[in-house]
């Protein structure tokens, strides 16, 4: 079933039990040999120094093979904007990362840590523990199709981060063989709005399919505990439910963000707070590319829905402003005058 390659051997392991499981028995400890030298008794009592040290020495090497266990070696395919960004945090929790990506990352893979493989015949033989895709929304069945997936381990654990959810996990249990685990997330943030850690922010995640072996729980337990250890507040919730309210809080942020952009604001000597969140607005969500933005729209079955929405709260509003703007007028026009009509007929 699984190969013996030493990072699936690791997998095998639970990842959060308590410390105490990965201590040896207490016979084992008082057992070594570190006898010899004896403190002075004290009310009959011997104390070996080196034995009493010996269940924190254990200890903090238990806390150690810890830290191995939830290490992973990640595939990142598509390493544009997203995908480095994430590497950087990955690489800090000492991950080891192998990248892939249409153009030629390798210096900037090298940056950071990563091995660069053009060929994704190279990086699948890798043997990765995840696959993380990070490509843009409008090429991931492309990008996906080009993956030699037959070369990879038969259960590798693939995680997509793309920030429409139906569409890349159907995408996926279509595409992948049925072997292999689909965890589909989305980090509800970027290099922009994270640019000071992620302290704090959203992570929504799906365990699409996750085999009911104990080796392949703690692998998806290690990957979601990579967000977790940031400090992200973790959301569990159905790819459908996220692209329900990411219509509303994603694509109408972007949609206001863009709308704003083609106003070409400026700074002025007078902003006000609610200005300046305006500039910002702009900024956070004109840095990233319009294919993010056409993707939040094209697959996103809401988004359309809300587009309509937008336009029509934009009529009512001005709608409600000239109204108001004909009452005036009218007022101005026909009050005093022998011919004015009725204005509360008129109003009918
Ligand atoms: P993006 O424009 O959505 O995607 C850029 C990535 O897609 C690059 O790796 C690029 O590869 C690849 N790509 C684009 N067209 C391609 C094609 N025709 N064939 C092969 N590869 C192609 O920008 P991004 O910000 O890096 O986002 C990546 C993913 O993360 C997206 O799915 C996005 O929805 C998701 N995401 C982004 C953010 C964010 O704040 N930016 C947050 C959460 C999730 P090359 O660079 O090699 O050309």
């Amino acid at each position: 079933m699984l190969s013996s390659s030493t990072s699936t051997l690791r997998l095998h392991q639970p990842t959060r039990g308590p410390r105490r499981h990965l201590l040896p028995p207490a016979s084992h400890q008082f057992r070594s040999a570190t006898a010899s030298r004896r403190l002075p008794q004290r009310g009959g009592t011997v104390i070996r120094a080196l034995d009493a040290a010996q269940p924190f020495d254990y200890e903090s090497r238990a806390a150690g093979l810890l830290e191995d266990r939830q290490r992973l070696k990640i595939a990142i395919v598509g390493f544009g904007n997203f995908g480095q960004f994430l590497a950087r945090t990955f690489a800090r929790q000492g991950h080891t990362l192998l990248a892939h990506s249409r153009s030629d990352y390798s210096s900037l893979a090298a940056s950071v840590g990563a091995s660069y493989f053009q060929d994704p015949h190279d990086l699948c033989e890798c043997h990765p523990d995840v696959v993380l895709l990070a490509t843009s929304i409008l090429s991931a069945e492309a990008v996906l199709r080009t993956l030699p997936v037959h070369r990879l381990r038969r259960n590798t654990l693939f995680v997509d981060v793309l920030s429409v959810k139906e569409f890349p996990k159907n995408l996926l249990l279509s595409t992948l063989p049925p072997d292999f685990d689909v965890i589909c997330t989305h980090p509800m943030f970027g290099p922009e709005s994270a640019r000071d850690g992620w302290d704090g922010l959203p992570f929504v995640f799906d365990k699409v399919r996750v085999g009911d072996c104990p080796a392949r729980r703690a692998r998806a337990e290690a990957f979601l505990n990579i967000f977790e250890r940031e400090g992200c507040r973790m959301v569990e919730m159905t790819c459908a439910e996220h692209d329900a309210h990411a219509a509303e809080t994603q694509f109408l942020t972007h949609t206001v963000g863009r709308m704003l952009a083609m106003l070409e604001l400026q700074s002025t000597p007078i902003n006000t707070k609610g200005y300046e969140t305006l500039l910002r607005l702009v900024d956070n969500t004109c840095s990233d590319s319009f294919d993010l933005y056409n993707g939040l729209f094209m697959y996103n079955k809401n988004s359309t829905e809300l587009l309509n929405r937008l336009e029509w709260a934009m009529d009512s509003v001005k709608k409600k402003l000239f109204d108001g703007l004909h009452d005036v007028l009218r007022k101005q026009l026909f009050e005093g005058s022998p011919h004015a009509p009725n204005t509360t007929t008129v109003r009918k």
